[in-house]
């Protein structure tokens, strides 16, 4: 028998303490969607690892390709390019609206935010970058000051001009009438008056996730990026969305911001397009590149165009095109939001269900007339969905709500969402009995 006692000794004597608390059970294999601890008890990863596996752990396909990779073309030198990159760059072009066609690879998120930062300094000549005031985008210098959650403080000094935009809480907002309408155009102005009142004239870019995942799946209303786009453009600003976890299909279309008739200027995907590997790329137009490249030279890093990232996104986009799972990830969200919706008329302390496709949220409030975060509940359904066989994160990277985030691989089936929603059920009824 595997001895667990003896692990977490060797785990608090060896592994670094980053803050970050390890959840109890430990997984010795992943496939698809399950999860296997060290008894052999079978989980559903509702969080596909950290927002990644997109097709599900160990997908064949991804196995086959990296394996094949890492056999002919591993990996380059930076001053040299090879066909897998190239092909990938192209694939890649064919499925984002114009004019967004130029892309490089990279492997984290971080990094591609801070790419995409740099892209538009470059571009602009200017270096203020706002972001949405709940936004998480990474723990590299540039991406954790337009990053507002736990992981900015001690960070400090951070980059100059930052400036955080109050985001749209479609929930908590003081602009939500008592008649339960919002008011979104009333905040967004106050907010653009708040940036206008904080520049010092050197506006770059908006940096946003077209659904706020780690700050608490807050989705703008349907309208506001539109909006946002036309403030930005008044002001010279450039438009990065940051697609880390929202991009290549998961949310019900290819990428997030189509849902809202805007294109950015840059995009920066990570997470889904590497399907729980370190991949990463960013896009942006030719003109903007042109621009960005007034100082010279933008970007090179160790891993930077790499033949097996390339090789694995490439598989990545293929798979999701050919099995229609764009399509199929809308359909399988409309079931599970159908099914946390009839939880909903069940328990009052589910306070809100949230975001679309495959990555929603349900957030669980102690109070129904305060609002109040669920701490405890929080902690006591996810605890005993655990237990019951099923992982997935619950909180907020703000800490100022509590909400569970449902993000399985976009691959799940009808019978496995019903199976998830199964074990939701019995959680609720074992701390509501
Ligand atoms: N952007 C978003 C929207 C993210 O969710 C994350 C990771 N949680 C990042 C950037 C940073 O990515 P990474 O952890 O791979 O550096």
């Amino acid at each position: 028998a595997f001895d667990t006692a003896a692990f977490w000794l060797r785990t608090n004597k060896f592994l670094m303490n980053t803050g970050i608390p390890f959840m109890p059970t430990i997984i010795k294999k992943a496939k698809g969607i399950r999860l296997y601890d060290v008894n052999d008890k079978i989980l559903f990863d509702c969080s596909s690892g950290q927002m990644s596996s997109l097709l599900g752990h160990s997908h064949p396909e991804i196995v086959e390709v990296v394996k094949k990779s890492v056999s002919e073309l591993d990996h380059l030198s930076s001053l040299m390019v090879s066909e897998p990159v190239v092909d990938f760059a192209e694939k890649l072009a064919q499925i984002l609206p114009a004019p967004l066609e130029k892309s490089f690879l990279l492997n984290t998120g971080s990094e591609s935010v801070e790419a995409a930062i740099k892209m538009a300094k470059c571009a602009t000549g200017k270096f203020e970058i706002v972001a949405f005031s709940a936004a998480y985008h990474g723990m590299t210098q540039g991406a954790v000051s337009a990053t507002y959650s736990h992981g900015r403080k001690w960070a400090g000094p951070l980059m100059p001009g930052q400036i955080a935009f109050p985001f749209p809480n479609s929930y908590r907002s003081r602009f939500r009438k008592p008649d339960g309408s919002y008011d979104w155009e009333a905040e967004l102005e106050m907010g653009w008056a708040l940036v206008d009142s904080q520049s010092v004239g050197s506006l770059a870019a908006f940096i946003f996730e077209p659904i706020m995942s780690a700050g608490g799946i807050f989705e703008p209303p349907e309208g506001y990026m539109k909006r946002m786009s036309i403030e930005c453009k008044k002001r010279g600003m450039l438009l990065i969305a940051d697609e880390a976890q929202t991009g290549l299909g998961r949310c019900g279309d290819m990428f997030a911001f189509q849902r809202d008739g805007i294109v950015p200027d840059i995009l920066a995907l990570s997470k889904t397009i590497g399907c729980g590997l370190p991949v990463a790329s960013v896009s942006t137009s030719a003109d903007i590149e042109k621009l960005a490249l007034k100082g010279g030279y933008l970007w090179v890093t160790t891993h930077y165009n790499d033949p097996l990232a390339a090789a694995i996104a490439s598989k990545v986009i293929d798979i999701v095109v050919r099995d229609n799972l764009v399509a199929h990830a809308a359909a399988r969200g409309r079931q599970l939001r159908e099914g946390l919706q009839r939880l909903q008329d069940k328990y009052w302390c589910i306070g809100d269900i949230r975001g679309r496709g495959l990555l929603l949220g349900m957030e669980i409030i102690s109070d129904p007339v305060t609002r109040a975060p669920g701490f405890d509940i929080g902690k006591a359904l996810s605890g005993k969905a655990l237990e019951l066989g099923l992982a997935c994160q619950c909180g907020a990277s703000s800490g100022t709500c509590v909400v569970f985030r449902m993000a399985p691989p976009i691959t799940i089936s009808a019978k496995e969402i019903n199976q998830t929603l199964n074990i939701l059920e019995q959680s609720f009824a074992f701390v509501f009995p």
